[in-house]
C-alpha cells in the first residue's frame, strides 16, 4: 500500500500560475490599483464567457447576491426561498435585507434545490428565488424559472461554485434574472477575494454598479485619471464592494486558464469516481445530465455513518492525521443557531438536507492537484476505510 503522504494537503489550494503573478506585479507598477481599466477589461472578458449583457465585479459573491436582492427591492415583509444545504452566505444576505428567508429541502441526487419543495414554499410574500448550483452542477433552470415566472418573483442565483457550468447548453449566468459569481480563494476562478454579478437588464446592472461603490454617481477611475475632473453626487446610501484592479488582474489570468483548469479537475473527478464507485461505504456524486455540463468545483462523497464505525467528523480528523485536507459541504443551514433560534427551524424538516449534512465530505480537487497527490488522497481514504 501506497506510503502516508508526508506534507500537509491544503484542502482548496488555488492553481496559480507566473502570469497570474507577472501581472498583478504590473498592476502595481502601472500606478493604479484601485478600480480600473483592469477591472473594465475583465468585466467585458466575462460577460463574453458566460453570454451576459452586463457584468459587474465586486469584492465578492456575497456583495452580488446583497446587491441584487438590494437593487429588486426586497425588504422587510419579503420572503426569498433558498436553499438549506449550502454556504452561510446565501441566507445572510436575505437577512441583510431585511427579508426572510424560506427553506426548501433538496434534491438527494443533484443536491439541487428541489423544485416542487420550492413550489411548496412560495407564499403571497415571496419575491424572488434564490438556488445554489451545489458543487457545480447546474439546477434544474427550466422548473425554477417557469415556476418564478408563473408566480411573478425574481431568479437571484448562487453561482459561487459554478463559473463553467452550462445548463442545456446554455452557461449560468445567462439564464436567470440576476448571477452572482464567486472567485474566493478555493472557487474555480481566483482573485483572492471577488466576485461577478451578471444580469441582462441595463437598469438593474447600472443601480448595482452605483450601489457598489457608495451610491455616487462617477467612479473614482473616471474623477481621478486623465478623462479629466467630473464632480460626483450621491444617488443611494451605497456600499464598498467595488473589485481592484489588483484583484482583476488575477481574474483577467485565471479567466483564460479556466477552461484548462476544469479539464484538469475533470480528470481528477473521473479518477476518484473509478476507486470510490462500489465502496461499500461511501455514495459518490450522482453522473451529470448528458446535456448540462458540471463546472466540478466539489467532488462530494456521502459515508455510509450506520455501517462505518466513526462518524463523518471522525472521519474527516482521520484524514487530517493522513495529512489530507478535506471539506464539508454543508451542514444544514437551517439547523445553525442563528436560523434555527431566529425562524423556529427544527431537525426534520429538511430531511434530504440534514442526511446529505451529516454524511458528506469534500476531497480536494484542484487544478494545482498532480496525479500523485490524487493518489494519496485515495491511498488515505482506502487506509481510513477499507479498501
Ligand atoms: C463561497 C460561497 C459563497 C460566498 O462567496 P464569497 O465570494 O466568499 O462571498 C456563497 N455561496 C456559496 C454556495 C459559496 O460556496
Amino acid at each position: 500500500m501506497r506510503e502516508r503522504r508526508s506534507n500537509f494537503l491544503v484542502f482548496g489550494s488555488p492553481a496559480i500560475g507566473e502570469e497570474e503573478i507577472a501581472e498583478v506585479v504590473a498592476t502595481l507598477r502601472s500606478g493604479w490599483l484601485g478600480t480600473g481599466p483592469r477591472v473594465a477589461r475583465f468585466e467585458k472578458a466575462f460577460r463574453a464567457y458566460v453570454g451576459s449583457a452586463h457584468a459587474v465585479a465586486l469584492n465578492s459573491c456575497t456583495a452580488g447576491l446583497h446587491l441584487a436582492l438590494n437593487a429588486l427591492g426586497i425588504g422587510p415583509g419579503d420572503e426569498v426561498v433558498t436553499t438549506p444545504l449550502t454556504f452561510s452566505a446565501t441566507a445572510n444576505v436575505i437577512v441583510h435585507v431585511g427579508a426572510t428567508p424560506v427553506f426548501a429541502d433538496v434534491d438527494p441526487q443533484t443536491m439541487n434545490l428541489n423544485p416542487n419543495a420550492v413550489a411548496a414554499a412560495l407564499t403571497s410574500r415571496t419575491r424572488a428565488i434564490l438556488p445554489v448550483h451545489f458543487a457545480g452542477r447546474p439546477c434544474d433552470m427550466d422548473a425554477l424559472l417557469s415556476l418564478a415566472r408563473r408566480r411573478a418573483v425574481a431568479v437571484v442565483e448562487d453561482a459561487a461554485h459554478a463559473t463553467e457550468a452550462r445548463f442545456r447548453g446554455r452557461p449560468i449566468g445567462s439564464l436567470g434574472d440576476l448571477t452572482c459569481f464567486s472567485f474566493y480563494v478555493t472557487k474555480n476562478l481566483v482573485t483572492g477575494e471577488g466576485g461577478m454579478l451578471t444580469t441582462d437588464r441595463e437598469e438593474w446592472a447600472d443601480a448595482i454598479r452605483i450601489r457598489s461603490l457608495h451610491g455616487i454617481s462617477r467612479d473614482a477611475w473616471k474623477r481621478y485619471s486623465a478623462e479629466g475632473f467630473q464632480p460626483y453626487d450621491t444617488l443611494y446610501p451605497g456600499y464598498k464592494y467595488n473589485m481592484t484592479d489588483l484583484q482583476a488582474a488575477l481574474g483577467l489570468l485565471q479567466l483564460a486558464r479556466l477552461e484548462s483548469n476544469l479539464a484538469i479537475r475533470e480528470r481528477h473527478w473521473r479518477r476518484y469516481d473509478e476507486a470510490f464507485t462500489g465502496h461499500p461505504l461511501l455514495t459518490i456524486p450522482a453522473p451529470v445530465d448528458p446535456r448540462d455540463r458540471h463546472a466540478r468545483h466539489l467532488y462530494t462523497l456521502l459515508l455510509d455513518v450506520d455501517h462505518a464505525g466513526m462518524t463523518r467528523n471522525e472521519l474527516v480528523t482521520r484524514l487530517k492525521a493522513e495529512n489530507i485536507g478535506t471539506g464539508i459541504h454543508f451542514t444544514a443551514l437551517h439547523l445553525h443557531t442563528y436560523y434555527a433560534q431566529t425562524y423556529c427551524y427544527r431537525r426534520g424538516q429538511f430531511p434530504v438536507t440534514e442526511f446529505i449534512g451529516e454524511r458528506t465530505f469534500s476531497l480536494p480537487l484542484s487544478a494545482k492537484l498532480t496525479d500523485e497527490d490524487v493518489e494519496d488522497v485515495i491511498a488515505a481514504v482506502r487506509r481510513v476505510l477499507g479498501p
